[in-house]
């Protein structure tokens, strides 16, 4: 038998390998193995089996890594799907679904095999000086890899010498092979050896002899026959060696000394490293309102059916849609089936978890990039398993190995973190959740209170079932929310004016506040100052890597770019002209915290923003000090937006809803929008009414017309249109071409010549190109991050001419094909479907 096999490398090719008889058994599509590739073995994964190949040179597979596939076959035609829909190598695709740390890889050791003296490596230096250094080197290091010898050596004739010196039999090659790095830990645990078990005579007369001798030994084995006798377990009764000796203050050595004796035996137990494992309160029972309950037995309908089906689940904030996805995830269960709930941003959502944990106990299991590599393993191969039956998680838990998926939960869907912007491949999670529930006939819930677009018009069309739950739960009602229009409060009211707090905030947190009532306000820029400028010159302070103002940040008294880290001392004189009219302009969260402070002084302020929440624990402790009522204001960026349920806020102020709208791309109302409905869904409670302030200098836009009266289907019906007229995303399909380069002449010309190709490509398929519309090259918005120059290329392609966008991609590779072997060192092109940022 022959295996395809693909690599986690840059690079499209399958490679074929032929099976060894010992493991045609194992072997399969979704197996990971460990192949020859060149001079090294590296892990790779099987995608095909054949039983004929065409080829003349073959080499055979070097070892299978696991006992089960580690794709199941949804997941490998799942990593197909992504690799034809994202344009990205197959083998990324497999590596990137993988937890951390499961690689393993082979290298050959060189070392000398004939003793040889210091004077035969000398007379060698003459003849043949590429061998007296190899030699030498051994000599010194007694061995080195293929890498540790280039370094040592030089690349130049090595190989060539090398290979003679194998031939001659003076050097020996030997295969070294990596472990992995994330492994199975385990514990040691003591039990009473079968000896002692039920044998109460034995162990009297073993405690006897041990009590005058040692003392410890005999404690030890008293204590765990006491609780032996206490045990209900079927199982003899085991603990862990570490809290044994704790308990009994036994040293060590007591353990080892009965063990000898065979008194006792020390096992080794599997741990599961779960760093959420704890006890967790059990729910309240909860009675679902109509809404609620129409939509779980809709869900439940679809689940019984054994088919695809996607449900977009539009409530409203507080509506109550956790409390629906458990009541479908226990339908899941019910039938047999296994669940996986996608979370936009696990780290800020503890609630969640632990909501979800509270329910269903040790079935769930976390996954997310903040967790241990170990922790992240055993989560991984104990959902493949089965132990656990959910998986929780951010965006890439959508590649979590749960067995017969029948429900997949991707909660506030409409969230840009479900797309992946900088790494290979740039999926889009709910995109590849509805394909892998498609695969696995299983059911996806997409809830929001703001829905994108681009899925409420699938609802609209019957792609998508539509639920809706329309009222908040437990009676709370919807706030009322004022727009406060800042050019016209400076016009009219000049003596009162303050560019942080409005009059009209200013009045309502004041009298909130004094009935001990808490303020969440929302200011989506952090810093103190977004911009320092020169009122003589105009100097602006920039990144010397990015083309991005610095932002001014109080604390340490520094200049930062918010883009890649830079930073460095704020100045009061101009660098470029002396002059000490230094401003700083905008207004970051900081600035605010500072005018809070000032105009309340006695109300307390926390602010939680990246700056403030980096340190471990940072958040959560925040969250709790404005839970308990230490602080009344609660200030961030839009971390303070996501999932925050107060029962005692009920003000919600933002301070300018401009900072998002006004960016230069097509999403910014819709992204606008959504961010004032869901920050003002904090605001309310059961007996009183919360109040939402939003300060801007443009209140007729839609985004913010529509928030002021909750009305997502006013805003849809006008964002749908402008959509279509313009040919955006859902009507039309988007594709951003980024070539970037340190070097940006090499970038201007790198778009340049795979523009012409493209466009050429386009034009032989004249049916297409009528369809298509092919924008730029031109610099990106910010044109420089990280000291790389960026040119973009977009496509925006009619649906109705390429309705799959098979045949666009089939272009775009093909245009790939053909530019990448003029694409200068330094310089590279990266291709991203469904774009959903175009800065
Ligand atoms: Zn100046
Ligand atoms: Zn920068």
């Amino acid at each position: 038998m022959f295996a395809e096999v693909v690599f986690d490398l840059a690079i499209e090719t399958r490679f074929t390998y032929s099976i060894p008889d010992a493991w045609e058994s194992v072997i399969v599509p979704g197996s990971r193995v460990l192949a020859p590739f060149g001079r090294k073995k590296i892990t790779g994964y099987v995608v095909a089996l054949s039983r004929h190949s065409e080829r003349d040179q073959i080499f055979p597979i070097h070892e299978a890594l696991d006992p089960l596939p580690a794709f199941s076959e949804d997941l490998l035609k799942l990593a197909e799907w992504i690799a034809e829909y994202y344009m990205a190598p197959l083998g990324q695709v497999l590596g990137a679904m993988l937890p951390p740390g499961m690689e393993r890889h082979g290298e050959k050791l060189y070392v000398l095999k004939a003793a040889i003296t210091d004077f035969e490596i000398k007379s060698l230096n003459k003849s043949k000086p590429v061998q007296s250094k190899i030699l030498k080197a051994l000599y010194v290091y007694k061995k080195l890899t293929l890498r540790q010898l280039v370094k040592k050596v030089g690349a130049r004739n090595l190989i060539k010498n090398l290979d003679e010196l194998l031939r001659s039999a003076v050097v020996e090659e030997r295969d070294v092979i990596s472990d992995q790095l994330a492994n199975i830990r385990t514990d040691t645990w003591v039990r009473l050896s079968p000896l002692l078990l039920g044998d109460e005579e034995r162990f009297v007369w073993a405690t006897d002899e041990l009590k005058k001798r040692a003392p410890k030994q005999a404690d030890i084995l008293f204590y765990l026959d006491e609780a032996t006798r206490q045990s209900e377990d079927e199982e003899p009764f085991a603990l862990r060696q570490a809290e044994l000796l704790k308990i009994t203050e036994a040293p060590y050595s007591a353990l080892i000394a009965l063990e000898k004796k065979n008194w006792i035996e020390r096992i080794e137990r599997e741990v599961i490293r779960d760093p959420y494992q704890r006890d967790y309160p059990r729910p309240n029972d909860v009675t679902l309102n109509d809404h609620q309950a129409q939509a779980v037995t809709a869900i439940a309908g679809t689940l019984r059916e054994n088919n695809y089906y996607t449900w977009l689940l539009y409530g409203v904030t507080g509506s109550g849609k956790t409390q629906v996805y458990i009541e479908s995830i226990r339908h899941t269960l019910a039938l047999g089936k296994n669940a996986i709930v996608l979370v936009p941003e696990i780290a800020l959502t503890p609630q969640a978890v632990e909501r979800f944990k509270a329910h269903f106990g040790d079935q769930v299991a976390v996954l997310h990039s903040r967790m241990t590599m170990g922790e992240r393993f055993d989560s991984w191969r104990k959902l493949q398993s089965g132990h656990f039956r959910i998986a929780i998680g951010a965006r890439s838990a959508v590649f979590a190995p749960v067995q017969n998926l029948g429900l997949i939960v991707v909660d506030e869907e409409h969230e840009h973190t479900y797309k992946q912007q900088d790494n290979i491949p740039p999926y889009h999670a709910r995109d590849a959740a509805i394909m892998r529930a498609s695969f696995c006939k299983a059911t996806v819930i997409l809830g929001s209170a703001t829905p994108s677009i681009e899925s409420y018009y699938n609802a609209t069309t019957q792609k998508y079932g539509l639920l809706k739950l329309p009222i908040r739960i437990n009676d709370v009602p919807m706030p009322e929310v004022e727009v406060v229009n800042m050019r016209e409060e400076y016009e009219k009211h000049t003596s009162e004016w303050q560019p942080i707090l409005s009059r009209a905030l200013r009045q309502r947190m004041k009298e909130e506040l004094q009935h001990r009532r808490q303020a969440i306000l929302f200011q989506n820029r952090r810093g103190y100052s977004s911009s320092v400028e020169c009122f003589d010159c105009g100097h602006v302070a920039e990144c010397p890597r990015c083309s991005i103002a610095l932002t001014y940040h109080i604390t340490g008294h520094r200049l930062r770019c918010h883009y890649c880290g830079f930073h460095q001392p704020m100045y009061s004189v101009c660098p470029q002209c002396d002059s000490l009219n230094i401003l700083q302009q905008g207004i970051g969260t900081q600035k605010v915290e500072e005018q809070l402070r000032t105009s309340f002084p006695n109300a307390g302020v926390l602010r939680m923003d990246v700056d403030s929440t980096s340190a471990k624990g940072a958040h959560h402790r925040i969250l709790e000090e404005f839970k308990n009522k230490n602080a009344l204001i609660l200030l961030g960026t839009q971390m303070v937006t996501k999932g925050l349920d107060f029962e005692n806020v009920t003000v919600v102020g933002v301070i300018s809803a401009d900072t998002s709208l006004l960016l230069p791309d097509f999403r910014a109302g819709e992204r606008t929008f959504q961010l004032l409905t869901q920050v003002a869904g904090r605001a309310g409670r059961k007996d009183k009414i919360g109040y939402v302030i939003i300060q801007t200098m443009h209140p007729d836009r839609a985004a913010i017309r529509h928030a002021r009266q909750h009305d997502f289907i006013s805003f849809f019906n006008e964002e749908i249109s402008i959509r279509h007229d313009l040919l955006y995303p859902p009507f039309g399909r988007l594709v951003l071409i980024q070539i970037r380069s340190e070097d940006e002449q090499k970038a201007v010309e790198l778009s340049g010549v795979f523009s012409d190709i493209l466009a050429g490509e386009i034009k032989r398929y004249p049916d297409l190109a009528s369809g298509v519309a092919q924008l730029g090259p031109t610099p990106a918005p910010i044109v420089k991050i990280r000291n790389y120059f960026r040119y973009h290329i977009l496509l925006k392609v009619d649906k109705e001419a390429d309705r799959s966008g098979s045949r666009i991609r089939s272009i775009l590779r093909h245009t790939r094909k053909q530019v990448i072997s003029r694409i200068p060192s330094g310089a590279e092109i990266r291709i991203d479907a469904d774009p959903l940022s175009l800065l």
